[in-house]
């Protein structure tokens, strides 16, 4: 199931049916999860559909029963107990569900030149650019002082107003544009235009007046509020079908929601499997997979914890390792595919390309596989049987040329934990853009490839 070739050529015309077809609940999921919370609100409706109930509310647990945990409305867990010893090992498939953005500072709004606006930072790799002149969400959510959670969603819905990052017209670009990349559009700079009507009667600053008053109304919170609130701006576009012959989605959020999607419905259709399986949607990845709903959290240890204690009826520290130690993860993320534009950053002789199927990248890191888990010999060797038994198409791929730059994933953390573990996801173009593109065979290929990897015997 190796694939040398575009995976088309080689699928009939009912595959290629269902390809299409499971897109569109991915494009769907992709609307309306832009941000983490939300990815995480929608995964865990879906849960509870599929028969998922509260992991913290069972007393015991056996073989084919479902459960999940929620962590601080960021992360979703979901298992189903195997017909083995949870001891024995469970099948982790893990992906993030946060992705680049720009969130608001915590003393956002000022006024300017008659207008009202939002300083920002932004959040994971970008190209600070792209981000200007497009339309622009914004969501998440506020904590009032009197503890009440006011939740804020403005731009996608049809008929909504957007927000906009502005950028400097040619004309008047001469500096600008003799400058590096890194600095056309500095941190800085990310300013975010929210409106420009005065408030009747103010002399000073009465656009920044108009809009505080405006948001009191409309939410009823004050400029106070915003110190305690988590405020993300998002490309304001939806999913959509790319190229005349629609075999393509592009998309804001492919990194890393097409893993998590496909990972999900992968679950979703996973009956009495012999080893556990545990999908989890983690958060923090963009930015080093810290604080307590990153990988490195204890949580993810928590959880498993009491998949332990729950089915066994006791639990010590022994067990605890025993099954990390046992057990097998994908850590399912995105990697580059090749773009015909920019040849000169592959290794065309190991790089994945678009359209052969899902990718496994045995190691990331940069400068000499600096920072990566390199998944061992004998597992890649696993992985590899048991796509080719679930008849999925499977690349493998490294991260660019040698020294071209690189990056990391979450697995390096599950390895540390004494797990095998090894990167294996969508190939994608334009990746940390506003929008990116992902082909429609790539995305049911690793939704075939989880499912093959929860079936494993
Ligand atoms: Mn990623
Ligand atoms: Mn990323």
């Amino acid at each position: 199931m190796f694939q040398k070739d575009s995976g088309w050529k080689a699928i009939d015309g009912a595959e290629k049916e269902k390809i299409f077809a499971f897109s569109e609940g991915y494009k769907t999921y992709l609307n309306q999860g832009k941000t983490e919370r939300l990815a995480c609100k929608v995964a865990l409706e879906m849960a509870k559909a599929q028969g998922f109930v509260n992991l913290e509310e069972k007393d015991s647990l056996k073989a084919g029963d479902k459960v999940y945990m929620v962590n601080r409305d960021k992360n979703l867990f979901l298992a189903i107990i195997g017909q083995e010893a949870v001891e024995q090992g469970i099948s982790f498939v893990i992906s993030h569900i946060d992705c680049p953005r720009i969130d608001l500072k915590q003393n956002p709004v000022y006024g300017d030149s008659g207008l009202a606006l939002f300083k920002t930072h932004y959040y994971g790799g970008i190209k600070k650019y792209q981000w200007t002149a497009i339309p622009l969400a914004l969501h998440g959510v506020v904590m009032k002082a009197n503890g009440e959670k006011v939740e804020i969603s403005l731009g996608d819905e049809p008929g909504d107003p957007v927000l906009c990052i502005t950028d400097l017209l040619p004309h008047l670009a001469t500096d600008q544009m003799q400058k590096k990349a890194t600095e056309i559009i500095t941190g800085e700079g990310l300013n975010i235009l929210a409106g420009s009507l005065p408030e009747e009667g103010s002399e000073k600053d009465a656009e920044k007046e108009a809009l505080l008053k405006l948001l009191s109304e409309k939410y009823d919170i004050c400029e106070e509020d915003f110190l305690s609130a988590e405020l993300e701006a998002v490309p304001a576009f939806k999913a959509t079908d790319v190229g005349f012959d629609r075999s393509l989605v592009g998309a804001y959020g492919h990194d890393d929601r097409v893993c998590a999607y496909t990972s999900l419905m992968a679950m979703f259709e996973t009956e009495n499997p012999v080893k556990t399986a545990v999908c989890l949607l983690t958060d923090k990845e963009e930015i080093g997979s810290m604080g307590s709903t990153g990988m490195r959290s204890a949580f993810f240890e928590y959880a498993v914890a009491l998949l332990i204690e729950k089915t066994a009826g006791t639990y010590n520290e022994l067990m605890l390792k025993r099954t990390f130690r046992n057990s097998k993860c994908l850590s399912s993320d995105v990697s580059a595919g090749v773009d015909p534009t920019y040849p000169e950053v592959h290794d065309k002789m190991n790089a994945p390309f678009i359209g052969r199927g899902v990718v496994l990248t045995k190691y990331t890191g940069s400068r000499g596989k600096s920072g990566t888990s390199d998944a061992n010999a004998e597992f890649m060797g696993f992985v590899r049987r048991c796509f080719d038994e679930g008849e999925v198409f499977w690349q493998s791929g490294e991260l660019g040329k040698v020294d071209a730059g690189g990056g990391g994933t979450i697995a390096q953390y599950v390895a540390n934990l004494d797990m095998e573990v090894v990167d294996c996801g969508v190939p994608l173009l334009s990746m940390h853009a506003p929008f990116e593109i992902a082909s429609k065979l790539d995305i049911y290929m690793a939704y075939k490839a989880y499912k093959a990897f929860y079936l494993q015997k």
